[in-house]
């Protein structure tokens, strides 16, 4: 199965890949020439409806994962998923939008199906799944809290300085740690998905509905 994945670093889909293969439990392959390489939410954000419009157009992708952190943004909630309940302020929300709305302006391609799509969102970033399984105290509803201005026990700068060993790691430190991590997850991922119900969680129910 071809998959494109889209997120804020190399490193992030490299070890995306791994815990999407596992929740499909079988092997994916990447698109190769994907044009545009994204670099934070701005960007993710911005390049989507030509990701999509690309891959449905140029290549036989059968799917598209996006995950982006939600930084200090609104944390998606499950009244988000309500008719109506999308709120504009939550990322995930607006990864759904768009993704709605570019689908039904493309045209159909004879002997091609509509692109798969699956969405989520890491609370407050993807170092914070890296460390289920080895820190309890992080979780969607713990940051949750913290955007309530209560303390909690990190900050999104604590979570990268406990997956690299330092807040600004290089990109080969960061692929060695989140393909490590990945593979640590995917014997956790009921666990995850119970410490990140909304984020983690969406991801999972989309792509169960393949
Ligand atoms: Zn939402």
């Amino acid at each position: 199965m071809k998959v494109a994945i889209l997120s804020e670093s190399s490193a992030d889909e490299s070890a995306i890949r791994i815990i999407l293969e596992a929740l499909l439990g079988r092997e994916t392959e990447g698109i190769a020439s994907l044009p545009l390489r994204s670099r934070g939410w701005p960007s993710v954000i911005r390049v989507l409806p030509t990701v999509l419009k690309y891959l449905h157009y140029r290549t036989d992708a059968e799917a598209l994962v996006v995950i982006v952190d939600s930084d200090d943004s609104t944390v998606h909630q499950s009244s988000h998923d309500e008719e109506n309940g999308a709120d504009m302020l939550c990322r995930l929300c607006q990864l759904r939008n768009v993704v709605s709305l570019e689908t039904t302006r493309l045209r159909p391609v004879a002997g091609r199906s509509q692109i798969k799509v699956a969405l989520g969102l890491a609370v407050p970033a993807i170092e914070a799944w890296y460390l289920c399984g080895s820190d309890p105290h992080v979780n969607e509803a713990a940051w949750a809290r913290r955007l309530q201005q209560e303390q909690i026990t990190y900050t999104r700068r604590t979570l990268k300085e406990d997956v690299y060993g330092t807040e600004r790691p290089t990109i080969e430190l960061e692929m060695k740690h989140a393909t490590n991590a990945a593979r640590q997850l995917i014997n956790e991922l009921s666990l995850l998905e119970q410490l990140f119900p909304n984020g983690f969680g969406s991801f999972a129910r989309d792509v169960r509905d393949w």
